[in-house]
């Protein structure tokens, strides 16, 4: 399996697309996750050669703009896919249901009935609530509530073909009562809004989101293996990758990961 980074920016990025990515099966099909804030999804999945036709699952974490509408230009070019007779198969759109009730009028409002003539048979509206077990790529998804106190958020723990772990955080700190989930983990993809040593500059704790040297220290005391940081601020992209490892490496010892956009990374 592959870890493909599509974007690893925070909502206001300019310079990086929105953070979202692609778990990508051997068979080429992968499962994408957030899809950002926009049309940039499409020039991102281009450029990482992941083709919308390989894509049949969708899991978007909450309805914040930055990891939502980027769905509405997934469902259109799927669409479009469909109409086109490119696409087989389904595509399966799994969030919690407040955020398809956002989502499913959205698209039939903005997109042609020629388009959404496919919704429900097709392209599919799953909701999905903590504790299910969802399945797709020999993988299994167990979801749960972040427990955000900013907008319902459920972050996954992923079991990988080879029965390694990978768990997504959302894009907040992990709260104690979730630690379970990503305890002992082989890979932790959690949200750095910037260092420690700038939190003066960007304010990360005001936005409920944490800094590389915090995300260290989380690793750490969940035992995990692997630890990538993403959804970040976008001022100081040349010299990230080096200065978020080398903080977060003050407290943890594991591997670390601070990817550009369109990284990719062997799980
Ligand atoms: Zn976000």
């Amino acid at each position: 399996m592959k870890l493909v980074i599509l974007g690893t920016g925070n909502a206001m990025a300019r310079d990086c697309y929105n953070t979202c990515f692609a778990l990508v099966h051997p068979s080429g099909d992968y499962l994408l996750v957030d899809a950002g804030g926009g049309n940039g999804i499409l020039r991102q999945l281009r450029k990482a050669a992941l083709p919308v036709e390989q894509m049949h699952h969708l899991y978007l974490t909450h309805a914040h703009t930055d990891h939502l509408l980027g769905a509405v230009w997934m469902v259109r070019a799927v669409a479009e896919a469909v109409k086109k007779g490119r696409y087989t198969g389904t595509l399966t759109i799994w969030g919690h249901r407040p955020l398809l009730e956002i989502l499913e009028p959205l698209c039939r409002a903005l997109l042609p009935g020629k388009l959404t003539a496919c919704f429900g048979e097709i392209i599919r509206f799953v909701p999905i609530v903590p504790g299910d077990v969802l399945s797709c790529l020999d993988m299994e998804l167990e979801v749960f509530d972040i427990l955000s106190t900013k907008a319902l958020q459920y972050g996954f723990r992923c079991t990988l073909p080879d029965g390694g772990v990978l768990t997504c955080l959302g894009d907040e700190p992990c709260h104690p009562d979730c630690r379970r989930y990503a305890a002992g983990c082989r890979w932790l993809l959690t949200e750095a809004f910037c260092l420690y040593d700038q939190r003066e500059t960007f304010k990360p704790y005001e936005k409920n989101h944490s800094t590389a040297l915090d995300a260290g220290r989380m690793a750490r005391e969940l035992g995990v293996e692997n630890l990538v940081l993403y959804h970040t601020e976008d001022k100081t992209l040349a010299t990230r990758k080096a200065a978020y490892t080398a903080e977060a490496a003050r407290e943890f010892s594991g591997r670390i990961y601070v990817p550009e956009d369109l990284e990719t990374l062997e799980l």
